[in-house]
């Protein structure tokens, strides 16, 4: 029986994926740790890994899969930059490239809301039977720019949500989908253009060399005095001590992240009884007018569900000599 060692899971993985995998019964091991160097060990025995968002699978965790007989990387995930492709020799990789673009494309236009009307302060005053409103004027969306880095499935579906707002919407990418752009109603433009007319940026391009700190000092000082800043994409898109800095000088007006730099130790765990902490993520939080979820966005049902299918999907056309569309090679 194909044996399959599950890495970074919760309750909620084990269920799903339980249920699905009653179609295909392999035997499944949960780890609750991270998959890593340091644990790549506990893969002896197993034909297939899945992993997550934070599981980091560099060359040398790849040569201990590869002497374990691991034959297959299965990414219960979209992003891919956690996993060394250069290096995976003869181990396949697939991921789950679409599960709902609109769970983290809603979740972006949440935050948003969140930081435009600030609700999270408004929410915490009134548990406290405080109804006054000082304080909490908010800016209307309608009306404003908003530019949306990356128009692949999510950026879309975050540009088409925005379109319903009222605004303006410009948009850089690599590859321009001029046919979304005209079907839609949005603009492309150079990065710098999209920095200078923006009220709202938000993010939807994947991390690789190129968007690594994209958002740095240079970039901040293009955009508009009180720009409002979302990531729901990847952490390090985003050089947190200019954006700290930036946000210290009044240039940036609000910001929401589903994604932090450096939250591999800390997001999707609780440290509330822990004393270890993050001194730029705690800056972060004391922050007025910013918000953090906890590499949220993807977490619906509907996402979890698609994702718990099509993993098992994928790696069972791997393992029986299937193309399989969701490899990376
Ligand atoms: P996608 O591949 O459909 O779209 C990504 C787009 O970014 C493409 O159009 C691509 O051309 C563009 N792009 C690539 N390099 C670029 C660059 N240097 N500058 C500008 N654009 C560039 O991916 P998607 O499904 O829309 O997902 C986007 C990202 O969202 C993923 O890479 C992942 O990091 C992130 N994500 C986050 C969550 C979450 O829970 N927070 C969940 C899913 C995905």
């Amino acid at each position: 029986m194909i044996k399959i060692a599950f890495f970074d899971t919760k309750e909620y993985d084990k269920k799903l994926f339980d249920e699905y995998n009653k179609n295909y019964g392999y035997n499944i091991t949960y780890f609750k740790s991270i998959l890593n160097i340091e644990t790549a060990p506990l893969t002896k025995g197993f034909d297939v890994v899945c992993i997550f968002v934070h599981d980091k699978i560099d060359e040398q965790t790849l040569k201990i899969l590869e002497n374990n007989g691991i034959k297959l990387i299965a990414l219960r995930c979209a992003g891919f930059n956690n996993v060394d492709l250069e290096h995976k020799g003869n181990i396949k990789v697939v991921r789950v490239p679409q599960y709902s673009p609109y769970a983290v494309a809603e979740h972006a236009v949440a935050l948003l809301l969140n930081i435009t009307r600030k609700l999270y302060k408004s929410y915490q005053r009134t548990r406290k039977y405080n109804f006054t409103l000082d304080g909490l004027m908010g800016f209307d969306i309608h009306g404003k720019t908003v530019g949306v880095i990356g128009t692949g499935k999510i950026g879309k579906v975050f540009i088409q949500i925005m379109k319903g707002f009222g605004t303006n919407v410009i948009a850089y990418d690599l590859f321009k989908d001029e046919s979304a752009s005209k079907e839609i109603g949005f603009e492309y433009v150079s990065l710098d253009e999209l920095y200078e007319k923006s009220d709202i940026i938000s993010l939807h391009c994947p991390l690789t060399p190129e968007t690594e700190n994209i958002i740095n000092k240079q970039s901040i000082n293009k955009m508009k005095d009180g720009v409002v800043l979302i990531n729901c994409s990847r952490g390090k898109l985003v050089d947190t001590n200019s954006l700290i800095k930036e946000m210290e000088t009044g240039k940036i007006g609000g910001v929401g992240l589903d994604v932090y730099e450096d939250e591999d130790e800390f997001f999707l765990r609780d440290m509330t009884n822990s004393y270890k902490r993050d001194k730029n993520l705690s800056i972060l939080l004391s922050m007025p007018n910013l918000i953090i979820t906890s590499h949220q966005a993807f977490f619906t049902k509907e996402a979890l569900n698609k994702i718990a299918s099509d993993t098992l999907q994928n790696i069972k056309e791997v393992l029986d000599g299937i193309e399989c569309k969701n490899e990376l090679k």
